[in-house]
């Protein structure tokens, strides 16, 4: 009999958010103004133990806000991580500045080992700012990553910046929730610890608005500076003074109550998460060639996404076989993103030491992880990728 499908991960909108939205469609507010703006900003603001968050339209206008706050602009270079997402990357490029692309650990953040071994043979300091020697230009900020929800260690990231004089975004819109749980930075969640910090809404993300953000950051000055550039930058707004050209990037009042009523339910999604990360864990370690992705030690992670490393070989069946063989199940998986590096807009730009990410690339899926799948789908899930091997093993 054919399974109903599992999807790779799917909004779950069971909590207050139709009450919420309903409110704000009979109030009529459902533009960039009304109250659930704010008491989402408050929320996500009270939830990572901060001061304040400015609400955006997406993440990638959160990033983009935070690189030009970050004073990033044409002739700067921007260090990031070449196996992410583009959205990470693109807001670079919209400050006309250029990327440089970054290698991953077996974690698949950045390598932060090649970060510091490329920061200190391949720059130099020159007036107090750090110069890419190959290029000449001026290093203004690491972007990382904390991908699928697994934290990247902070720390080392930290010390190189502050070293260099150099500004940390951390894109943090995979891994709301996330926080350490040993270290310097102990209790402090994904994206609180560099200078900015973006989270993104977007449909597939752990908790959703359809689409929408959310940026914080550690100076308060430079936050009031992000609602002002979000709103386009009115100085006045009787008469319409404008002193900087701003954007069009206030989250509206109905993304806000969805966002105010997934917030409520974050801790219940990540509990269902954690469970079903333990018991695929536990399954798929009894199936050669498969083995789940860990999240790091000394953190309590979002468990966003669960990352399964194919061993083509030790399997029986390839990596892009089993991503059709489970497609026929009803199953919905996918290759982790193509690295960003060898994307068109970015084959130009340089890529330093780019060798695990090509591994990863080729040998990772992402399989069902949605905070409402049952212990019943996980068991569907482990019970094909079970039947599918022992097929393999059949033909020889
Ligand atoms: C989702 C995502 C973004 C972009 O967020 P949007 O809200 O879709 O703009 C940026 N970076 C990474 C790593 C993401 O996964």
């Amino acid at each position: 009999m054919a399974q109903k499908f599992i999807p790779l991960s799917v909004p779950n909108l069971k909590g207050r958010e139709l009450e919420y939205v309903t409110n704000a469609v009979e109030t009529e507010w459902v533009s960039t103004g009304g109250s659930y703006i704010n008491k989402f900003e408050d929320s996500i603001a009270s939830y990572l133990h901060l001061e304040q968050a400015v609400a955006c339209q997406s993440g990638t206008a959160g990033l983009h806000l935070a690189l030009k706050l970050s004073d990033v602009g044409p002739n700067d270079e921007v260090i990031v991580p070449s196996l992410t997402f583009i959205a990470a990357v693109n807001p670079v490029t919209y400050c006309g500045a250029d990327p440089v692309f970054m290698d991953c650990d077996d974690t698949l953040n950045m390598d932060t080992d090649k970060l510091i071994r490329f920061v200190e043979q391949e720059c130099k300091v020159d007036n107090g700012q750090l110069i890419n020697r190959k290029t000449g230009k001026g290093i203004k900020a690491i972007l990382v990553v904390h991908i699928f929800g697994n934290l990247l260690d902070m720390e080392r990231v930290m010390n190189v910046a502050q070293k260099y004089n150099i500004k940390v975004i951390e894109d943090a819109t995979e891994s709301l929730g996330s926080y350490y749980t040993d270290g310097k930075y102990k209790g402090k969640y994904a994206g609180t610890v560099g200078d900015f910090g973006v989270y993104s809404f977007n449909g597939n993300k752990i908790i959703t608005t359809g689409g929408g953000g959310m940026l914080v950051g550690a100076n308060q000055n430079l936050m009031d500076k992000a609602k002002y550039l979000s709103t386009q930058a009115k100085d006045d707004g009787l008469y319409y003074t404008h002193n900087e050209v701003g954007y069009n990037y206030r989250m509206t009042n109905v993304q806000a109550a969805i966002g105010l009523a997934q917030l409520e339910q974050l801790e219940q999604f990540i509990a269902v998460k954690e469970r079903n990360y333990y018991l695929y864990q536990e399954k798929i370690q009894d199936i050669p060639g498969l083995r789940l992705l860990e999240f790091n030690y000394s953190t309590r992670p979002n468990y966003w996404f669960y990352s399964l490393i194919v061993d083509g070989k030790a399997y029986g069946i390839k990596r892009d076989e089993l991503i059709t063989s489970l497609h026929n199940k009803g199953i919905q998986t996918r290759p982790i993103w193509g690295l960003i590096h060898q994307q068109k807009p970015y084959k130009n730009n340089q890529a330093y030491q780019i060798e695990k990410a090509n591994y990863y690339v080729e040998n990772v899926i992402n399989i069902p992880c949605s905070s409402n799948l049952t212990e019943e789908q996980v068991d569907s899930v482990v019970n094909c990728l079970t039947s599918i091997q022992a097929r393999s093993d059949h033909h020889g």
